[in-house]
C-alpha cells in the first residue's frame, strides 16, 4: 500500500507532555523498516483552498489564524507552525484519494489528526478535517463516499461536515461516554442527510467479539446497500486495549480482521480505499496495527504481540439496537 507522508508531520507539537506526539510516527515507520516493507511513500503539497473551502467556513480558517500561538482549547495547542502543518494533513487528506485511484489503497500517515474538526470548529488534537477533504476529492470523481470512523472517540467533526448529506454516508463506533459526548444511537443524519449517519456508540469493554459482530451485521450490510465508489477509513488505535484515553478491548487481530473486511469489501468491488490516521496513543499498538494495514497486500507483515484483549460482551445490546434503527431505510 503506498503511503502519503510529510517529514513536517513529525515537527507538529502539542505541549509538554501530549500523547498526541511525534513518536505516533516514528514507531510506525520503525517497524515498516524492521519487517523490511518499503512502501512507496508520496509527499502532499499544503491542501488546495477551495476544497478546503467546501469543508471548512472560512470564518473557522480565520480563526485558527487568529489564535497564533496558544491553547486552541485546554488539551489542543497551536505553535506558530500548526496550521502550515495541518494544511500539510489536509492535503494528504486529497493525495491519498489521487494516489488510492491509481494503485487502488492508500495510508495517510498523518499528524494532526483530523475528525474532531467540524465546518466552524476544531479542537480535540485536530485543526482542520483530512479525511473530510478526501471524501470532497473522491465526490470530483465519484457520486457517493463512505466513511467509517474506526476511532474509539465519535468523529464529530466528520459528522457534523456531512450530516446532512446523502453523497457521504458515515459510519462510526466509538466508545460513548467519552469525548467529545456526541455520537448518540439515534444521530441519524437529518434533511436528505437522514440515514445516512450511523452511529455505535458501544459501552467500555467493548471488544473483538462484538465488534466484528457490528461489522458483519450493521457496517457491510448497510456497505453493499450504499454501494460506494470509494472508501474511506478513518483510523483510530485508541479502541485497543493497550491505549490509556479510552476502555475499549479490541485486539490487534481484532483490528485487522475488521480492516480486512473492509478493505476486502473495497477491492471486490473495484472501490478505492484510502485509510487515514486519526487517533491511537499507545506506541506498540500503533506500530502493529498501522504496519500490518499498510502491509496488508503484501507477503511481510509486521508481527503482532498485543492480542491479550477482552470483550465484556455488552456491546451486542446496542448493535442491535442500531440495527433496529436502520433496518428499515437500509433493508438490512
Ligand atoms: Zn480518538
Amino acid at each position: 500500500m503506498d503511503i502519503v507522508f510529510h517529514p513536517r508531520f513529525m515537527d507538529h507539537r502539542q505541549y509538554a507532555g501530549h500523547p498526541e506526539r511525534a513518536e505516533r510516527l516514528s514507531v510506525v515507520l520503525g517497524s515498516l523498516a524492521r519487517s523490511e516493507l518499503d512502501p512507496p511513500m508520496h509527499e502532499p503539497k499544503p491542501v488546495d483552498e477551495d476544497l478546503l473551502l467546501k469543508v471548512h467556513h472560512k470564518d473557522h480558517l480565520r480563526d485558527l489564524e487568529n489564535t497564533g500561538e496558544g491553547y486552541y482549547d485546554p488539551d489542543t495547542y497551536m505553535t506558530g507552525d500548526t496550521l502550515a502543518i495541518a494544511r500539510l494533513a489536509a492535503g494528504a487528506g486529497s493525495l491519498a484519494v489521487d494516489v488510492a485511484t491509481e494503485n487502488s489503497a492508500a495510508f495517510a500517515l498523518v499528524r494532526p489528526p483530523g475528525h474532531h474538526a467540524g465546518t466552524m470548529f476544531g479542537g480535540g488534537f485536530c485543526y482542520l478535517n483530512n479525511v473530510a477533504v478526501a471524501a470532497e476529492r473522491a465526490l470530483e470523481s465519484s457520486k457517493r463516499v463512505a466513511i467509517i470512523d474506526l476511532d474509539v472517540h465519535h468523529g464529530n467533526g466528520t459528522a457534523d461536515i456531512f450530516r446532512s448529506r446523502e453523497d457521504v454516508l458515515y459510519i462510526s463506533t466509538h466508545q460513548y461516554g467519552i469525548f467529545p459526548g456526541t455520537g448518540h444511537i439515534k444521530e441519524v443524519g437529518t434533511g436528505v442527510g437522514e440515514g445516512y449517519t450511523i452511529n455505535v456508540p458501544l459501552p467500555a469493554g467493548t471488544g473483538d467479539k462484538t465488534f466484528m459482530y457490528g461489522m458483519d451485521r450493521l457496517i457491510l450490510p448497510i456497505l453493499e446497500k450504499y454501494d460506494p465508489s470509494f472508501v474511506l477509513v478513518s483510523i483510530g488505535v485508541d479502541a485497543h486495549y493497550a491505549d490509556q484515553l479510552a476502555n475499549m478491548g479490541l485486539t490487534s487481530e481484532g483490528y485487522m480482521a475488521l480492516v480486512q473486511r473492509l478493505h476486502d469489501f473495497a477491492r471486490g468491488g473495484s472501490r478505492g480505499i484510502a485509510y487515514f490516521l486519526e487517533g491511537g496513543y499507545d506506541l506498540g499498538a500503533l506500530s502493529e496495527v498501522v504496519g500490518n494495514i499498510i502491509a496488508i497486500d503484501e507477503e511481510r507483515s509486521v508481527p503482532m504481540r498485543l492480542n491479550e484483549g477482552y470483550d465484556n460482551g455488552v456491546g451486542r445490546r446496542i448493535v442491535d439496537q442500531a440495527v433496529g434503527i436502520h433496518s428499515i431505510m437500509w433493508d438490512i
